[in-house]
C-alpha cells in the first residue's frame, strides 16, 4: 500500500488536532468559520474523492469585507469580488500548508470557471457542504444564507481525511419565511420565488443560465469583468438584497476598521 493511501486508511490524527489545524487557518481572514460534514455519494456523485479516500468535506467562508449594499453597483460588486476570490485562494493555500504539516491529507478541488455552457457544476458544490454541515440553507436566490452571514460570503470548499471526524447538524429547511426581496431585486426575473427544502433542486429555485448569461450580456462594460469567472458574479442584486447575518457582517468590517 502506498504511503498516501495508507495514511488515508488510518493516521490517527485525532478530531482535535485537525480542528487545531482548521482553527488556525481560519484565523487568517477576518470573521472566517467553517462547517464540516460526510462526504457522500451526493457530494462526490462519480465517487472519484471517495476512491482516493477522502471522507470528509469542510466549507470555510468568511463575509465580505466592504458594505457594498449600500451604494451598490456592478463595479463596486465587481472590485469587490477581485478581492474576496483570491482571499479565498489564500486562505486555501494557507490551509493546505497547515495541513501537509501536520500530515492531514487535505485536497481543494478545482472550482468551476466556465459560467456560460450547461450544466454549470463543480466537482463539489460548497453550497451542498454548507448545508449538509450546518451553515446555513438554500434561500430562495438558489445561495447558501449561512446563520452567521447570510449570502454574502466567500467561501472555501475542501476534502479530508480523518479517522474520525465530529460533523455538523444537516439544514434541511429554509428559514426565508414570506422574505421574497432577492426574487423582487432580480432585473431578469431568474428567480422564481420558490422555497427551499432538502431535495428541492437548482432548476426549482432558479434559472441559472438566464442569470450567467443575462448578467455576461447585460454587462457589456468591460471593469465589471473579474479574473477567472468574467462578468459572473458582478451581479449579486438578489445577494445583496437578502436581510440576513448584515449586522454579523458590520461588525467584523468594523472591527478590522478600528484594528487599521
Ligand atoms: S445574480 Fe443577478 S441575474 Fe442572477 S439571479 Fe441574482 S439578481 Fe438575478
Ligand atoms: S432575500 Fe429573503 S427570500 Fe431571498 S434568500 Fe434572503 S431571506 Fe430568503
Amino acid at each position: 500500500m502506498n504511503l498516501i493511501l495508507q495514511q488515508m486508511t488510518e493516521n490517527k490524527i485525532s478530531e482535535e488536532e485537525i480542528r487545531e489545524v482548521f482553527d488556525k487557518a481560519a484565523q487568517f481572514l477576518p470573521g472566517t468559520k467553517y462547517v464540516v460534514c460526510k462526504l457522500d455519494d451526493e457530494l462526490d456523485f462519480s465517487g472519484h474523492y471517495q476512491k482516493q479516500g477522502y471522507n470528509y468535506a469542510v466549507m470555510f467562508y468568511f463575509p465580505l469585507d466592504e458594505n457594498v449594499w449600500d451604494g451598490y453597483t456592478e463595479e463596486r460588486m465587481a472590485t469587490l469580488q477581485t478581492r474576496c476570490f483570491p482571499n479565498a485562494t489564500r486562505l486555501g493555500v494557507y490551509a493546505q500548508k497547515l495541513c501537509d504539516e501536520a500530515g492531514i491529507p487535505f485536497y481543494r478541488p478545482p472550482i468551476g470557471k466556465d459560467h456560460m455552457t450547461p450544466p454549470y457544476i463543480t466537482p463539489l458544490s460548497v453550497k451542498a457542504v454548507g448545508t449538509k454541515g450546518g451553515a446555513g440553507w438554500i434561500g430562495k436566490s438558489d445561495l447558501l444564507i449561512t446563520f452567521e452571514y447570510g449570502p454574502k460570503i466567500t467561501t472555501l470548499g475542501a476534502l479530508f481525511y480523518a479517522d474520525n471526524f465530529t460533523v455538523g447538524t444537516p439544514v434541511t429547511d429554509n428559514s426565508c419565511g414570506n422574505c421574497h426581496r432577492c426574487a423582487d431585486a432580480c432585473p431578469w426575473h431568474n428567480i422564481y420565488g420558490n422555497s427551499w427544502h432538502e431535495g428541492v433542486t437548482r432548476d426549482d429555485l432558479v434559472d441559472y443560465h438566464g442569470c450567467s448569461v443575462s448578467r455576461y450580456l447585460a454587462s457589456n462594460n468591460d471593469s465589471v469583468d473579474i479574473p477567472d469567472v468574467g462578468k459572473k458574479v458582478a451581479c449579486c442584486r438578489c445577494m445583496m438584497a437578502c436581510p440576513v447575518g448584515i449586522r454579523n457582517i458590520l461588525a467584523v468590517i468594523n472591527s478590522q476598521n478600528q484594528e487599521m
